[in-house]
């Protein structure tokens, strides 16, 4: 069983730490420990709470020594010897062991001849070739630990929220199915709508949590088990994270689940704040402080309960309105929300057209007519047709004359479809001297002009600034698409004076786009805000080059929600009618 919480972690380090040292007992002793304990979850805890040493001494794997250690750090929060240890080997043994063919004997001459810490240090041993020179080592070795270590990356990374969502609201729904389930969600980052996502965090509540925790084990999703306890489970996945659920009862729901929608920095403001209001808050509840209580455990402070049904009632109680979990980064969100200056966000679904969309007359996969139904069916009311343009070539991209073809099609489909509207558009390219891929003649004709970079992705940031805002002020052009460029975890940003394309955007009346693919997600939520901030209207779309693009929309809605979005901000919350008014003028 892998080590799933701290206390286990720990003793799997003193079991690293002993086989170094040469210890011939005291190692497999420790390991034992270390799965033991995790394997108990909540239980260990709970058996020292109620027998002290003597009851976790008649646990499986557990002697008297490492009793001794466990009620050490219930009690004091730490273990000296470990500290000494820590302090004499700064090595994290427990990370640099996750890695597959990693030792404790390597652990240990890594250190020794590389200063090797962390797996970061590792990763720079191995760029610079170090370790085929170590002592025994040799190339062969080296080659075996830098693929290991791309592995044990590629199985702890961060996955996209739109690969991650989909999946939370599966188990979401699965478990909610359960009949002792009375609620079921996910906290943590999904629920803040990050853009990247470390693992799922489920919160459910039920009078009968072992059931609970019995069906979550068994999902579907599930491939195996790290960690079973009797009100709380950690799981991995299939999709390759892990998910963690608490089970509480329905009356605290709402501070469990502010507690763990985080994110850690929101709240420990929080708690600060509440501190200085004569309260002590946490997954259990806001508790009033009697003078008697300061300093004393949370727990012990249970007959002062003031609040935790609901979030609103948490901060509604400490002077404040709720931020929306979008919000919680622990910036500036607790300010507003004391001064009841949050803003309205733009609500989920209000996007009535999706203004970039790709069809097979360049790079997308199905017709004008079929995208428009697909739309349509979606509840969007209009779609603008935005196909590649000639010098994108790889992508079937459209000259003036193929161009002029399509407007005749989008003509008859506008008629025959009634009801739903196709507007003319175009995914320009803005060309290496900022100058556009099609002829201004022809850009006059379109309904709606998005330019886009597609090349030339590492100019300096002063000649890509200068080539962008040169497109942008064509007066034909109506908005700058993905402008970052940038693809979560394969491709950084392209170098932009972002400052100065959002300067030109309100100069030239042009729109920026947040685009919804998964990968995209640009502008990102920083942005976002600074272009609002600055009065610059934004667009939400989601870049669809397949009918089943069009559900991607609520991602680049969480996105313009954490820019703190509301619905005037963005343009094509409007009718098509408003819409192209706002673009002729
Ligand atoms: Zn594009």
């Amino acid at each position: 069983m892998k080590p799933s919480n701290k206390l286990s972690k720990i003793l799997l380090e003193f079991s690293i730490y002993h086989t170094i040292k040469g210890d011939s007992f005291k190692p497999r002793a420790y390991e034992m420990a270390s799965e033991s304990v995790a394997a108990l979850g909540n239980e260990i805890k709970q058996t020292w709470q109620s027998g002290g040493i003597k009851a976790l001494k008649d646990l499986p794997g557990i002697g008297e020594s490492i009793a001794e250690k466990i009620d050490e750090f219930y009690r004091t929060g730490k273990i000296k010897t470990y500290a000494k240890i820590k302090k004499e080997f700064p090595v994290d043994m427990y990370e640099l062991s996750q890695i597959e063919g990693l030792g404790p004997k390597h652990i240990a001459e890594l250190w020794k001849y590389l200063k090797v810490k962390n797996i970061n240090d590792l990763k720079k041993a191995l760029a610079n070739n170090k370790l085929k020179d170590l002592p025994r080592w040799g190339k062969k070795s080296q080659d075996k630990i830098a693929r290991q270590l791309k592995l044990y990356e590629q199985s702890s990374k961060r996955m996209l929220l739109g690969h991650i969502l989909p999946i939370a609201d599966d188990m979401v729904d699965n478990l909610s199915q359960i009949n002792d389930v009375k609620r079921c969600t996910y906290a943590g980052s999904i629920r803040r709508r990050e853009e990247t996502c470390g693992d799922i965090d489920l919160i459910a509540t039920s009078n009968h949590p072992q059931k609970v925790i019995n069906a979550f084990c068994n999902l579907p999703q599930v491939k195996s088990v790290h960690e079973k306890g009797k009100t709380k489970a950690s799981v991995r996945l299939h999709m390759g994270i892990d998910a963690d659920i608490r089970v509480v009862k329905d009356e605290v729901y709402g501070a469990t689940l502010q507690y763990f929608t985080g994110n850690k920095r929101h709240n420990v403001l929080l708690r600060q704040h509440a501190q200085k209001k004569g309260f002590t808050l946490s997954e259990y509840g806001l508790f009033k402080l009697k003078r008697s209580d300061i300093g004393r455990k949370t727990s012990d402070v249970g007959r002062n309960l003031v609040a935790c049904k609901t979030e609103e009632q948490i901060y509604s109680k400490l002077g404040m309105d709720t931020p929306p979990p979008e919000l919680r980064i622990g910036e500036d969100e607790l300010e507003a929300a004391k001064k009841h200056k949050l803003p309205k966000l733009l609500p989920y679904g209000s996007i009535r057209g999706d203004l970039q969309v790709q069809s097979n007359w360049s790079d997308g996969s199905a017709s004008i007519e079929e995208l428009a139904r697909a739309a349509k069916k979606q509840r969007l009311d209009y779609i603008a047709i935005t196909d590649h343009t000639k010098s994108l070539t790889i992508a079937g991209g459209l000259d003036e004359k193929r161009l002029a073809r399509q407007g005749k099609e989008i003509d008859k489909l506008n008629k025959k479809l009634r009801s739903f509207k196709i507007l003319k558009g175009t995914e320009c390219d803005i060309l290496k001297d900022g100058k556009l891929d099609l002829s201004d003649t022809a850009l006059a004709k379109l309904d709606f002009v998005g330019i886009s970079v597609h090349s030339q992705f590492g100019l300096s940031e002063k000649d890509q600034t200068t080539r962008v805002i040169k497109a942008m002020s064509n007066p034909h052009v109506h908005c700058l698409f993905h402008p970052t460029c940038r693809l979560i975890g394969k491709r950084e940003a392209i170098k932009l004076n972002m400052d100065e394309i959002i300067a030109a955007a309100k100069k030239y009346h042009v729109l920026l786009e947040i685009n919804s693919m998964p990968e995209r997600m640009d502008l990102n939520d920083r942005w976002v805000r600074a272009a609002i901030n600055a009065k610059v209207k934004l667009v939400i779309n989601t870049d669809a080059h397949s009918p089943d693009h069009f559900t991607l929309l609520q991602l680049g809605e969480s996105t313009a929600r954490r820019g703190w979005a509301t619905k005037k901000d963005i343009l094509n919350t409007k009718s098509a009618e408003q819409l192209l008014s706002w673009l002729n003028k």
